[in-house]
């Protein structure tokens, strides 16, 4: 069943055309990678796809509900990691890890168990007292990443969600994914590291100037090759048209 499916989604930025008639589906169980250079679309997909960004053609669906008709009931089943997120700074991380259980009606127990593993994992269970103005970039990213998390979202969405984090927080984050995916959710994230998505995506889309120029499993897209050697070629045949 599909979790997320973008029709036609296309983007425009006053008159720039920033994303051309993207179309994609992530199913249940399935971990997809969305990869391009700067400036090619990701966090403008993203976004769209989140509900915090307004689009000018196509349809966005989650789990069969429109995000544009439904926002609401969409959000419901869906968290959204920024790749710079914004947290309430004056709130300590337990306050705020609250705060998001209670917007998404995390009963008590549940919120408990999976605020003490996530964060025990992650190694900021001691700093969650703590106010957010006193965390490390890095802790915040945690701290986002455990609020995306703890209410067992449908669909996760992340923008480079493995950048500014210790290898041990990568290790965890990567299993976090595998478990929720496990469980029958779907996530789509951007990267810029080839090695992780191929390693870890059972879905690869990837985008340059806007257009989806490849996207399928990932033992589609690589063949007998690696996802850099794919990406590499896609990049040097762009060069090619520039210079036409
Ligand atoms: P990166 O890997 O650098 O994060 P990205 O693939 O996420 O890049 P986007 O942020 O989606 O890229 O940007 C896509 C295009 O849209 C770029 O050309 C960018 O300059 C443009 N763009 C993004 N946001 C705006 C905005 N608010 N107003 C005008 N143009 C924008």
């Amino acid at each position: 069943m599909s979790v997320l499916s973008i029709k036609n989604y296309t983007k425009y930025y006053d008159d720039f055309k920033a994303v051309d008639d993207l179309s994609l589906e992530i199913n249940q169980g399935e971990i997809c990678a969305f990869i391009g250079h700067n400036g090619a679309g990701k966090t403008t997909t993203l976004k769209a796809c989140a509900g915090i960004l307004n689009f000018d053609r196509g349809e966005i669906l989650i789990n069969g509900m429109s995000i544009k008709e439904s926002p609401l009931e969409c959000k419901k089943i869906m968290a959204y990691l920024p790749d710079n997120p914004d947290l309430y700074e004056v709130l300590t991380g337990i306050k705020y890890l609250n705060f998001v259980a209670d917007v998404y009606g995390v009963n008590s127990e549940d919120r408990k168990t999976r605020i003490k593993e996530l964060s025990n994992l992650l190694g900021i269970y001691d700093n969650l007292a703590q106010p957010i103005s006193t965390y490390s970039h890095g802790m915040k990213q945690k701290l986002a990443i455990i609020s995306a998390l703890v209410h067992k979202p449908k669909l996760l969405m992340m923008d480079e969600p493995f950048v500014g984090l210790d290898p041990t927080a990568t290790h965890h984050l990567k299993n976090f994914m595998k478990d929720l995916c496990s469980e029958g959710s779907a996530i789509f994230f951007s990267t810029h590291v080839l090695e992780v998505a191929e390693k870890l995506c059972d879905k690869v889309a990837i985008i340059k100037k806007g257009k989806l120029v490849a996207s399928g499993t990932m033992e589609e897209v690589k063949g007998r090759t690696s996802l850099e050697d794919v990406f590499l070629e896609l990049d040097s045949q762009s060069e090619e048209v520039v210079n036409d």
